[in-house]
Formats: C-alpha cells, sequence, structure tokens
C-alpha cells in the first residue's frame, strides 16, 4: 500500500514535530499501519538478514524444549493449537514452528500417545509479508493446519482457553508505539538529536520505560485469558540486566541504531536532505526490558506460574566464522550493518521521510559503519542481550 493512502491522523493523537507526512508513530495503533520486517526475498529482505535470530533460536531450543515436556499433552482433546506471537516471514519462522511440531511429536511418542491435530497460528503485524510467508508454506507442504493472525499482540488474538503452547521470538522489545509524550517539542521527554534512548536522556527513557511496562501487561492479560491451563509460553527478546538504567539500554557493542545509524541522519541533516525536526521526530519503538520489568507484568497478569526467567548477556548471534568474514572485510562491513538495519526498521524510516530519502540514509550508514569501523569507533558483537522467560498457564 502507498504511505500517501494511509488513514491520517485521527483526533487527539499529538502531533509529530516532525514535517513528514507518513504514519506518527506516536499514536495508538499506528505501528501497526506502518511496521514490517522487509518483505519478499532481495538483498535487504528480512528473509536473506536474519541469520541472527535464527542463532538466537537455536540457542533457546534446550530451555524450549524442556518448558514443552512439561505439557500436561494427554490431556489434548485431539488437536493442539501453537501460536508463534511476531512470526515475520522466511524460514525462521518455519523452522521455529517445526522445532515445536517436532519436539511435540517426539513427546508423544515416548509417552504412547497418538499424535493430535496440529494447528499453528502465525501471528505479526498486518503489514507483514504474510503472502511470502504462506507461498513458503505451501512449498514446504507441512504436516500441521495454518492461518494467519494478523493483528497486534498487544491486544486479544484469540477465544478463551483455546491455546496450548505460545511463543514469541525477537519481538517483545518492539513497543506498540512510540509514548505519545516524546514526539511533543515542549515537553522535557522530546528526544532532541536522538533517534532512541540509549545513551540519551532519562526523562525520555523514562516514557519508554512506562509503554513498555503498559505494553507487557496487556501482552500477558491477554495471554492469560487465550491460554488454557497447562499451556507453555517460551519468549526471548531483547533486554537489559536489572539495575541497569533505563537509558543504558544496551552496550555500544550490542547496538544495531548506533553511532552509524545516527551519523547517517546527521549527514542527512547537514546536507539539508532532512530538518533536524525530522530525525528528532523519528524514535525507534524498542525497549528492552530487564527480568524486574518483565517480572512485574507477569505477575500483574496473575495467571503464569514462572519456571524460568532471567537475562542472558551472551547469547550467540553470530557462529565465530561469519563473524570474522562479517568483520575482516571493512567495505562489505558497511554494507551488510546498513542492510541488515534496515531490514528491521526500514519500513519506519520509509514512512517518516520516504523511500528515495531512506535510499540515502541507508547509503550513508553503510559508508559511517564502515569508516567508524575502521578508525575502531565500531566493536559489534556476535552476542545478544536477551531476556528469556519460560512460563506455564496456571
Ligand atoms: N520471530 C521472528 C521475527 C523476529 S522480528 C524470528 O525469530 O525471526 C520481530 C517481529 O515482531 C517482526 O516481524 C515484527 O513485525 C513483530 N512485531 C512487532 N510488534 C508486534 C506486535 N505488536 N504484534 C505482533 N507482531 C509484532
Amino acid at each position: 500500500m502507498a504511505i500517501g493512502s494511509l488513514p491520517s491522523m485521527s483526533k487527539g493523537e499529538f502531533k509529530s514535530a516532525s514535517s513528514n507526512n507518513g504514519v506518527v508513530l506516536n499514536g495508538e495503533n499506528n505501528l501497526s499501519k506502518v511496521l514490517h520486517m522487509s518483505s519478499g526475498s532481495g538483498e535487504s529482505s528480512y528473509a536473506q538478514n536474519s541469520s541472527r535470530q535464527s542463532s538466537v533460536f537455536k540457542s533457546m531450543q534446550p530451555a524450549f524444549y524442556r518448558l514443552i515436556q512439561s505439557l500436561p499433552i494427554e490431556n489434548h482433546s485431539g488437536v493442539l493449537r501453537i501460536a508463534d506471537l511476531g512470526c515475520a516471514t522466511g524460514m525462521n519462522t518455519v523452522s521455529e514452528v517445526d522445532f515445536v511440531v517436532t519436539t511435540i511429536k517426539e513427546l508423544c511418542s515416548k509417552r504412547g500417545l497418538s499424535i493430535p491435530e496440529l494447528q499453528v497460528f502465525f501471528n505479526d503485524l498486518p503489514c507483514n509479508d504474510f503472502n511470502g510467508l504462506f507461498m513458503l508454506l505451501n512449498s514446504l507442504k507441512p504436516d500441521y493446519m495454518a492461518a494467519g493472525v494478523p493483528r497486534s499482540f498487544y491486544q486479544v488474538l484469540f477465544p478463551q482457553g483455546s491455546i496450548h503452547i505460545c511463543f514469541s521470538m525477537m519481538g517483545l522489545h518492539w513497543l506498540s508505539q512510540v509514548p505519545k509524550c516524546v514526539g511533543n517539542e515542549g515537553l522535557c521527554f522530546y528526544n532532541r538529536g536522538k533517534v532512541w534512548i540509549n545513551g540519551g536522556r532519562a526523562e525520555v527513557a523514562r516514557a519508554y520505560a512506562e509503554q513498555s511496562q503498559k505494553d507487557l501487561r496487556e501482552f500477558f492479560r491477554w495471554r492469560g485469558h487465550e491460554m488454557a491451563k497447562g499451556g507453555v509460553m517460551f519468549i526471548c527478546a531483547m533486554g537489559r540486566p536489572n539495575g541497569a538504567n533505563a537509558e543504558h539500554q544496551v552496550t555500544p557493542e550490542g547496538e544495531y541504531c548506533g553511532p552509524d545509524f545516527e551519523a547517517a541522519w546527521d549527514d542527512l541533516i547537514s546536507e539539508g536532505i532532512v530538518s533536524s525536526e525530522t530525525r528528532d521526530g523519528f524514535n525507534l519503538p524498542w525497549y528492552f526490558p530487564s527480568t524486574d520489568e518483565m517480572r512485574e507484568a507477569i505477575e500483574a497478569s496473575g495467571t503464569f506460574e514462572i519456571v524460568k526467567l532471567e537475562v542472558c548477556s551472551g547469547v550467540c548471534c553470530m557462529e565465530e566464522r561469519e563473524y570474522g568474514e562479517w568483520v575482516s572485510d571493512v567495505e562489505s562491513f558497511g554494507k551488510k550493518k546498513a542492510r541488515l538495519v534496515r531490514s528491521f526498521v526500514g519500513s519506519l524510516v520509509e514512512n517518516a521521510i520516504g523511500v528515495e530519502n531512506c535510499n540515502a540514509l541507508f547509503e550513508r550508514m553503510g559508508r559511517r559503519s564502515t569508516e567508524m569501523l575502521e578508525k575502531g569507533l565500531l566493536r559489534p558483537s556476535r552476542f545478544a542481550p536477551c531476556v528469556i522467560a519460560a512460563l506455564v498457564r496456571r
């Protein structure tokens, strides 16, 4: 859909200080109209740039496997329903669900039970490339029934008590919206000179922390409603250690939209391509919760027993060989890093400044990443800080 044809801002929402024509992201439900991982299978697509998420999932498999073993599978009434929340598209999505399906089949055969009919719900925001995903599934002919659920996981998605296994990989650090107050130039929450809260001002980070807590509570409230008793839920998202202030979301090594991304915005401003107000009006809807913040939201729902809840700063997201290749060729490093970042925030940047300027931004970012790596100003890590939760529906 052309951005220009998107519905306009409704009355009562904050007007962003930016002068762009896109959807204002600090309004409820507006992110749903814009956000999607890059579609298709081109070089900047999510499908071609998600090997990190795939490595994170591999690291999570033993814990997820153990959790599935605790499912009271003998109680199934012929159908077992699985939900992948924030599924995106491509082989990652398919192989994550395959892992769950294989584990269930193995569990049934270990216990001498017949395998139930398996129904898998793929959930993401409506702009997600569901077509690409279902075309891929069609070619693979999986032995489960697949359905798409295009709606925010901060809302209700399924009938009461209907889901037995629910998981969300690398999705819950996406907020439902940029906090409203962050877009208002008159307030202390205005995020001047920055595109995110990392290393920024405490007031802005506090607004993000409040938004995150509100979102997480909605998430667990609805999942509590939808999951069957004894059902299991596994979550892995970007996270930060307890005690780290909200404005210290991630160390420079783990930052994807860090100094190189910000320098690219500065370049566009100094070249007169975008105004500084436009940059100030662009804010990433990310918040990396600590285990304390996660726990608070889970406990507020009153419906889940916590089997495991931890932040792991060393989740491997790149094999050593791949990492070596990535950082050894500085020229291609910049291009690859820009493609990677575009695969997950490209839709938001395009919404803010249009496709042409977005091309310019990621071209500048590629150059800046190369330059900063050469000068030792970037020290990319092959580990991601993640918050992990294994829960059972009481
Ligand atoms: N689970 C996939 C994708 C991770 S990327 C994997 O492991 O590779 C995060 C995904 O979460 C994106 O596809 C994004 O669109 C989705 N997402 C973000 N906010 C969401 C929301 N409120 N509701 C549903 N999906 C959301």
